[in-house]
């Protein structure tokens, strides 16, 4: 028994029984039994998770800079209306340029990552600008190009505010397929900007409606009169003196959406707008003042790994929330409990619905990390690379993966973290339904990372193309870079079956590697093969891929959660001590709860017998069980402040009534009716006739008469 455990005990035992009834139904006294139990040091995971001390130290201070700040007040978000949200989004967005201006870049990214989980909306806008905006001209300009919108303001914001201009009301996913042209003018060294139909304006894009002066514009490019596919331009939009349109710009306001209505998404449409051919970003393709076009040797490559960190730090929120309050609710008592209702986290179905959504919590986590230090130490090898660099094709095929797994780990974290949101909302009933609770916005705000940055679906299949045709270069003696090096070792894993015989066996990380290895090997192998039967069968390649859709789909989604479960395993190897024994508790919950949620796939190709998968089963259960005992633990290792939180049924404290209570009549303070006079008054005064009631017994003389 810990220090705190004892003094708790020692006071328990000089306690009335009313006393005791009171204090043992106390939602603070909950919280604090809860926290006493922890069996690991919850600071040492707070750093672990955040990278280290100093990281943590600056995760506080901005923590705690933006909860004093007056524009980032929070408490009244959910009963304002758009148009308040957006003026209120434009203030801080104005505040932030001090810090972009006074910070490193590694700050200032931290401090967006926390502002993203208190107002996405706010991220959103400034997003725009810098994520998406400079990030194209970042990706896509030469670096004269970049210094020139650089200086022209793109970077301090001066008389410069840019947005992202790709999907049309007509096209999003198929980039390709978009219509908005862009034709060379040889006599004028000019490109002429046009939206050709109403299906080729430009929809949804964040900042246009409002607040933007610059777009890039994604556009066919058409030189002497061949297209040669989309490329972007930047196209001025208004006069920043005046905010007026520029000539040739049609701009409106796309209105009310989902959620983050802090940002004001809008549509253009172009009518023969000319802009310098210097506009068209180069880095990739090149037009010459002749109308010479070059294309690029190297195909571009993207990764999308920071929304897999996003899906777990917005799932940690909505799990401090629902865990919190699951630890300080009570509801119905067990025969032998005295009256003392049960807290809803000691009810195993509640352990179900929970524990394993903060193990998939902790995989993303861990997977968010590992995945942007190796990206970034690739990037960074790349940019160093000369051609004819010996480790320059292996640095390509590992951008390649993960390049391609983030892309798969994108919709599977996002979806993940959305079905987080939506099961902690109804994990906390009907207090989970209200919008000062919270859970409520953020699944209206989530929602969109399933659809934008890469519809999850067509992502999904983008990872399950690459699959197959890792198979493929496995099958023609490759070696492929880890990530899919299972594929190397197809031999050994069809067929092979697993060993264990007791529970014990079965909590083993290599139990559970070697097992998605085999699925993952089988799965990919059947897509692989169904591909090359519809070439045989005489498709072309886009054909055959588009015929194998399901099976691609089904590969990429067993192998993101194999990768998932590597990665987290991988990272928590690493660790020691009391850390690594939770950690490792976590880790084996996430591994066999992803098997039991994808049995079907494990029998089929008989790594598990039936009789195993009970095994599977029965150790999730215990496993929920020993995780529930330090929820609370792992929940404050999140180290999410109340403000960050923004829920009275996550507050740290416990003292859940109180504070919700105070928050919804803040929120909704008593005045007069405000419609009964026009309204209510006439409806239930209206004469019906006949309506005396005032002798009658309100019904009960029947039942009078049957007492005589
Ligand atoms: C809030 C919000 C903000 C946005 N901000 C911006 C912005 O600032 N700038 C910008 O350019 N865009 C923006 N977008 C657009 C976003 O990027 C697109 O909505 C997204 O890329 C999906 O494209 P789409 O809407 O055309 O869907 P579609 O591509 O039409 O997809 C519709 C459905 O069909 C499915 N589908 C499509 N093709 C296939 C296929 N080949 N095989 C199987 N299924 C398929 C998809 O999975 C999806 O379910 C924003 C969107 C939203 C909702």
């Amino acid at each position: 028994m810990s220090s705190a455990q004892k003094r708790i005990q020692a006071v328990k035992q000089h306690l009335t029984p009313e006393q005791k009834y009171a204090q043992a139904v106390d939602p603070v006294a909950s919280m604090n039994e809860e926290r006493a139990k922890a069996s690991f040091d919850i600071r040492a995971l707070t750093l672990l998770m955040d990278g280290g001390q100093k990281q943590t130290d600056l995760k506080e201070k901005i923590m705690q800079e933006l909860e004093r700040d007056p524009l980032f007040k929070m408490d009244d978000i959910h009963d304002i209306s758009k148009s308040e949200l957006r003026e209120r989004t434009m203030e801080k967005f104005r505040s932030m340029l001090h810090y972009l201006q006074n910070e490193s870049v590694e700050t200032f990214k931290k401090r967006m990552e926390i502002v993203s989980l208190i107002d996405p909306g706010f991220w959103t806008r400034f997003g725009v600008h810098y994520g998406l905006f400079v990030g194209a001209l970042q990706s896509n300009a030469t670096s004269g190009q970049l210094g020139y919108w650089f200086e022209k303001g793109a970077l301090s914001l001066s008389n410069f505010v840019g947005c992202f201009a790709m999907t049309e009301i007509g096209h999003g996913s198929n980039v390709p397929g978009l219509e908005t042209t862009a034709t060379f003018d040889e006599a004028s060294d000019q490109f002429i900007i046009h939206t050709p139909t109403l299906t080729a304006t430009k929809w949804w894009i964040g900042g246009a409606a409002h607040s933007a002066t610059h777009a890039a514009v994604f556009a066919q490019l058409i030189v002497k009169g061949k297209r040669y596919g989309t490329k972007c331009f930047v196209v001025p939009l208004r006069d920043p003196k005046t905010y007026n349109t520029l000539p040739g710009i049609n701009i409106g306001d796309i209105g009310k959406k989902m959620g983050r209505d802090g940002i004001d998404n809008g549509w253009i449409q172009f009518t023969h707008v000319r802009i310098p051919r210097g506009y068209m970003l180069q880095k990739h393709t090149k037009v010459s003042r002749a109308g010479h076009v070059k294309e690029p040797k190297l195909q571009q490559l993207a990764s999308r790994v920071t929304m897999v960190a996003d899906s777990g730090h917005f799932s940690k929120k909505a799990l401090s929330i629902a865990i919190r309050y699951a630890a300080v609710r009570r509801q119905f008592a067990g025969s032998n409990a005295n009256g003392i209702e049960t807290k809803l986290l000691d009810y195993p179905i509640h352990q179900r619905r929970l524990m394993p959504l903060l193990a998939q919590t902790f995989a993303m986590l861990f997977t968010g990390t590992e995945m942007t230090d190796m990206y970034n130490i690739m990037m960074s090898r790349l940019d160093g690379a000369k051609e004819g660099d010996e480790d320059l094709d292996e640095v390509i095929e590992i951008l390649k993966e993960t390049h391609s797994t983030s892309a798969g780990l994108k919709a599977f974290c996002t979806w993940n973290c959305l079905n987080t949101i939506e099961a902690c909302r109804q994990a906390c009933g009907g207090h989970g339904y209200s919008a000062y609770t919270g859970l409520a916005q953020m699944y209206q705000d989530f929602a969109v990372q399933c659809t934008w940055e890469g519809d999850n679906t067509i992502l999904t299949l983008q990872l399950g193309r690459y699959l197959i045709s890792c198979y493929r270069d496995a099958l023609n003696g490759k070696k492929l870079s880890p990530g899919v090096g299972y594929l190397n070792n197809l031999d050994n894993l069809i067929g092979k079956k697993c060993q264990v015989k007791s529970l014990e066996e079965l909590l083993s990380p290599e139990v559970i590697i070697e097992g998605w290895q085999v699925v993952c090997a089988n799965v990919v192998r059947n897509a692989g093969i169904e591909f090359e039967e519809n070439l045989k069968k005489g498709l072309q390649p886009d054909d055959a891929y588009e015929q194998c859709s399901q099976s691609r789909l089904y590969a990429a989604k067993l192998h993101s959660f194999g990768y998932l479960f590597n990665r987290f395993a991988d990272g928590v190897s690493k660790i020691s001590g009391s850390v690594h024994d939770i950690l490792i508790k976590v880790c084996l919950l996430y591994g066999l709860y992803s098997i039991e949620e994808n049995a079907g796939a494990f029998l089929q190709y008989e790594y598990f017998t039936p009789a195993q998968i009970e095994f599977v089963r029965s150790s999730v259960n215990k496993l929920c069980a020993e995780v529930r005992e330090q929820a609370i633990p792992l929940v404050d290792s999140f180290n999410l402040s109340d403000y960050i939180i923004n829920s009275p049924l996550g507050r740290k404290d416990g003292n859940v009534y109180v504070h919700y209570f105070e928050q919804v009549k803040r929120s909704n303070p008593q005045g007069e009716h405000p419609y009964f006079n026009r309204l209510i008054k006439p409806l239930i005064e209206r004469d019906i006739g006949g309506g005396d009631y005032e002798d009658e017994e309100a019904g009960l003389e029947s039942e009078d008469e049957d007492d005589e």
